[in-house]
């Protein structure tokens, strides 16, 4: 829902910390492409902030979206990448979208006038659907799909280099775990610490980061139950609230 949460005054959507003004959940990786030193721009979801988030980082391209599922608050600005499809399809062709079988469904009803082969809307967003792979392969990196469970909801997490990204996930399923070995750097989410019938505790979030064995651990997609620095301080130093902007190092 974002923080502030819209018609509420608990303590953390009143805070005055930075930190607990949370945009919809999204990660971007960026990367220098060693062949022609390009840089590289993917973004893991276009929620309903993308705009605002891209603003924010200055982002001048996109080379490619990966979706993890089609709830509203994760697909929901996928049409503020035109101008970025409109630069894309000047120089190489459409912005690829990766997606599931059935996210690229919701993707095509919800944006009708972008997909539909009868569509005469002409600025429309310059993007194709690519079925995701187990493994795709983008310009040297490869985004491995991590099968994940978010409540009934089959949805992928994503794997890169060393760093992994699963938002949304309430189970993992056991065969997902060979494919998480080695991870050092993970973002997962923790909604809250009361369970929720989709999503994961703080707790439940930080025993699979053990498991997997990450070095380092970031929370995100976090509800307003949580405070900032109040639960960070009750949190172990390797793993801690994610904020909006953080910028992590990884190793592709
Ligand atoms: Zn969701
Ligand atoms: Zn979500």
């Amino acid at each position: 829902m974002g923080v502030p949460t819209l018609a509420c005054d608990c303590p953390v959507c009143t805070s005055a910390d930075p930190h607990d003004r949370r945009l919809r959940p999204s990660v971007l990786l960026r990367w220098q492409d060693g062949e022609n030193a390009a840089e590289r721009i993917v973004v893991i979801d276009t929620g309903p902030d993308f705009r605002e988030q891209a603003l924010r980082q200055r982002l001048n391209h996109v080379d490619a979206v990966f979706y993890t599922h089609a709830h509203a608050d994760h697909i929901l600005g996928m049409d503020d990448l035109r101008p970025f499809s409109f630069i894309a399809s000047k120089q190489g062709g459409p912005i690829p979208l990766y997606a599931d079988r059935q996210v690229a469904e919701v993707l095509e009803r919800t944006f009708a006038y972008t997909f539909s082969p009868q569509s005469k809307y002409p600025t429309r967003a310059r993007v194709r659907l690519v079925p995701l792979g187990d493994h795709n392969l983008l310009n040297g990196v490869d985004f491995v799909r991590i099968p994940l469970w978010h409540g009934e909801q089959a949805i992928v997490g994503y794997r890169f280099g060393n760093a992994a990204y699963m938002t949304d996930v309430s189970a993992i399923p056991e065969p997902s775990f060979a494919l998480l070995e080695g991870v050092e750097v993970l973002a997962i989410s923790a909604l809250r610490h009361i369970p929720h019938p989709s999503h994961s505790t703080v707790k439940q979030s930080l025993e699979w980061s053990r498991r997997i064995g990450a070095r380092q651990t970031w929370f995100t997609h976090i509800s307003h139950d949580l405070g900032h620095e109040e639960t960070n301080r009750a949190l172990p130093a390797d793993a801690k609230l994610a904020y909006d902007g953080l910028s992590v190092p990884v190793t592709l």
